[in-house]
């Protein structure tokens, strides 16, 4: 199992939606093959891949044969099952590795791993009752929010506690599941950070975007963040800081709360093992994108710059409004992005726009 990987070799990706197919197409001028392993058989990735496997994350014969199959694995979603990395790590190099996907599936944990360093993190207590929960409500107090400990995304699986709702309620809305309580930050802006690890331990961090979100939704992300250089050297100290304590190697997310009461400061929300929609401007932005990057890291590969050669706006086309695409083009320097999704459903992220001024 070598670390480094040569022109022609093959990547894996465990999931097949847009961040597996953006990645596969920064693999491509790079002269590296992906293979994706998605059990959706409409995958977007699929369409801009060499090979792939259509299979759940429990079967373990197409683990292995896709394992054997490739000089690589990286995954772009973060809920695969960890026991499926355990089957694929007799046969392959897990890029991230394990640790970080353990860590990062799980909101405590996350929380737990990131004030163990020294970080802030929104006070929180374990839920796994009705009779936690009130306990809990009792100590951080309203307005506060409830979250599945699991599998949430795009703001699913939480309820915010307000002053009027009732407990009993919010406990049947979140479906009975494990989950943490946190106190509802007062935030000012929220920020966030993609730093990469190289196996070599080399870190680089892009700058830092300001991400605006409807109906909790990213909506848009605004570069460079309108944040001062000592809160920016703040936010890439605790992207490398969470990097070297997951050993990890790849692009990590961290997405930050800036909270002002007095002096801005940093609360960390939480961390995506992985690229993220956050990081989409860099691929207009930098001269060497999120995708790019992260699989130079896993590649064993040099990491390249990341520097940003214009201020980008990067707005994502949700839903319907993936039909304004020609609109879009109308501007001749907005980049546009689409994912390749057959259906156009509510909510579903569909593509993104990023619109650039370069830095004179
Ligand atoms: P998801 O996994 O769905 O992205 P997040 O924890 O990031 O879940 O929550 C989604 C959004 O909800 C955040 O981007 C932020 O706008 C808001 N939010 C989440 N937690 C808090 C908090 N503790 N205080 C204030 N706002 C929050
Ligand atoms: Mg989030």
């Amino acid at each position: 199992m070598s670390a480094t990987l040569k022109p022609g070799d093959t990547v894996g990706i465990l999931g097949g939606g847009q961040l597996g197919r953006m990645l596969a197409l920064a693999a491509a001028p790079l002269g590296l093959r992906c293979h994706i392993y998605c059990p959706d058989q409409q995958s977007p990735a699929f369409q801009v891949s060499d090979q792939h496997t259509i299979a759940n994350y429990e079967d373990i014969a197409a683990l292995a044969a896709f394992a054997r199959s490739v000089d690589v694995v990286t995954y772009e979603f973060e809920n695969i099952p960890t026991t499926a990395l355990d089957h694929l790590s007799n046969h392959a190099v897990i890029r991230p590795g394990r640790m970080a996907l353990e860590v990062s599936q799980d909101r405590l944990t996350e929380k737990r791993h990131i004030a163990d360093l020294g970080i802030a993190v929104a006070d929180h207590m374990a839920v796994s009752s009705l009779a936690d929960l009130e306990r809990a409500v009792g100590t951080i107090g309203r307005p506060s929010i409830l979250k599945t400990r699991r599998l949430g995304y795009d703001g699913k699986g939480q309820v915010v506690i307000d002053r009027q709702i009732d407990l009993a309620m919010a406990w049947n809305q979140v479906g009975d599941q494990e989950c943490i309580l946190e106190a509802r930050v007062p935030l000012t802006m929220e920020i966030s950070v993609l730093a990469a690890g190289s196996p070599d331990g080399g870190i680089r961090c892009f700058d830092i975007g300001e991400n605006r979100h409807e109906n909790q939704i990213l909506k848009t992300t605004v570069i460079p963040a309108a944040i001062s250089q000592n809160l920016a050297d703040e936010a890439r100290a605790i992207g490398e800081a969470i990097i070297q304590s997951l050993d990890y190697v790849g692009v990590l997310s961290v997405e930050l709360f800036v909270v002002d009461d007095g002096a801005p400061r940093l609360i960390v929300n939480e961390i995506a093992p992985r690229v993220h929609n956050s990081g989409h401007w860099t691929m207009d932005g930098c001269h060497v994108s999120q995708f790019e990057q992260h699989i130079r890291a896993i590649a064993g590969w040099p990491l390249g710059d990341q520097g940003r050669h214009s201020d980008v706006t990067m707005v994502n086309l949700i839903g319907d409004e993936v039909e304004t695409w020609q609109n879009q083009l109308a501007d001749p320097s907005a980049k546009l992005h689409l994912y390749g999704k057959g259906e156009t459903r509510a909510g579903r992220k569909m593509g993104h726009v990023n619109l650039i001024k370069p830095n004179s």
